[in-house]
């Protein structure tokens, strides 16, 4: 029975009977309602709920309040957020795309530029972006490996110019002595003469041909692998027995310490090379009387060979240069050589994952150091 309603919601549309026998049980609850009248629209959030007297639902009192004002503003946000989020995707677009350009305009600048770079002006370098960033790093790479290259490229082409050069004097020496033979008729004396000397051109030319193949196998690493255990000791008494002629002709006194046996898996003729050019050396850029002395020991797994002289040495500023191909110290110092000696060392030492260093006093004498990694790993 209904006691009391307020006069605009007097009908009894929002008291279902589910919702009276909910609430009869003492339970309060809220509902949705949505009146859809003839002229009489509503949308209702309701609260009914019990009152309790002496433990018994004496009434049952149910309030309510319209939606509409939700609604509207739920209406108004579903516009404001229609609009937006267009609005949104299309600023976040414009945003990035300007972004992106601004951010790959230095790319753009580096791909003009890698454009431009070819074999002969492989001095340019590419325009370094003002910020900090990934583009910035990946131009300060790209212009070390031209760096890189460029050196490689030079010391190719200096090379190439030494070769010619090496080769072209024994040749024109070849050819003016053949050309001044034939301008008359000579002796057999002096034809076998002539012959002999061409030969000793033919056999300079045909060394350095020699050199120039062994370093060029060495530069496609197919020397890496035919490798056997080379007794060290053994292998430097032959070096020692093999020079001692040389350094008998000038006087040298030449002398071999070993600390111990070293066994170590290599190259041997190779090896035998490395340590005949460097004592070849030292005797030959030592005055007479002079002294050689060569060590061997281990330093933890590598084996040291060192070989010192009393001799001329080698100025500061030409150490750095030494090891290089067809370089000499002041050519005059020797009338032999090609200054192919130490690169090839160095390159039979780098082919057994060794190295070779150097210290030298001008006018004092000189010593090479040969490290090689007694277990080296198999390459
Ligand atoms: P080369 O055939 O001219 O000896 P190398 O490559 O063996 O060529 O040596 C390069 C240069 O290093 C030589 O021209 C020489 O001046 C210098 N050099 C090498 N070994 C010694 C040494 N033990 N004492 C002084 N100078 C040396």
């Amino acid at each position: 029975k209904i006691i009391a309603s307020s006069k605009d919601l007097s009908d009894t549309v929002t008291m279902r009977p589910t919702i009276f026998e909910y609430v009869l049980k003492g339970t309060p609850r809220f509902d949705n309602f949505r009146l859809d009248q003839p002229g009489r629209k509503l949308s209702l959030r309701v609260h009914t709920t019990p009152v309790i007297e002496d433990s018994t639902v004496s009434y049952i009192v149910q309030v309510a309040t319209s939606l509409e004002p939700v609604q509207a503003e739920l209406d108004k946000l579903r516009a404001i957020l229609f609009l937006l989020i267009p609005a949104t995707v299309l600023l976040t677009g414009i945003a990035g795309s300007v972004l992106v350009k601004v951010t790959l305009n230095p790319v753009d600048d580096m791909v003009r530029t890698i454009r431009q770079i070819k074999a002969d002006n492989l001095r340019m370098r590419l325009p370094l972006p003002h910020a900090h960033d990934e583009i910035h790093r990946l131009a300060e790479t790209y212009n070390q490996m031209l760096e890189r290259l460029e050196n490689a490229f030079t010391s190719q082409q200096r090379f190439n110019q030494d070769i010619s050069h090496e080769l072209k004097t024994p040749l024109t020496v070849l050819k003016g002595e053949l050309e001044v033979t034939l301008k008359k008729s000579r002796t057999p004396e002096e034809y076998a003469e002539v012959i002999r000397s061409g030969l000793e051109e033919i056999d300079k030319i045909r060394r350095i041909l020699d050199h120039l193949l062994l370093l060029a196998r060495f530069d496609s690493k197919e020397l890496a692998m035919e490798t056997q255990p080379v007794d060290l000791n053994l292998l430097m008494e032959k070096v020692m027995a093999h020079i001692k002629i040389l350094a008998d002709q000038k006087s040298i006194q030449i002398s071999y310490v070993s600390s111990g046996p070293v066994v170590l898996q290599g190259h041997e003729p190779q090896l035998r090379r490395l340590f005949i050019n460097l004592v070849d050396n030292a005797i030959k850029y030592t005055p007479q009387k002079g002294r050689v002395i060569v060590t061997l020991s281990r330093d933890g797994d590598l084996a040291v060979t060192e070989v010192s002289d009393t001799g001329i040495g080698i100025p500061d500023n030409e150490l750095p240069h030494i090891f290089d191909r067809f370089y000499r110290v002041e050519k005059s110092r020797s009338s032999e050589g090609f200054g192919l000696g130490l690169s090839i060392a160095k390159s039979i030492a780098q082919a057994h994952q060794g190295d070779i260093k150097v210290r030298s006093h001008p006018g004092l004498g000189t010593t090479f150091t040969v490290f090689l990694p007694v277990k080296p790993p198999l390459s």
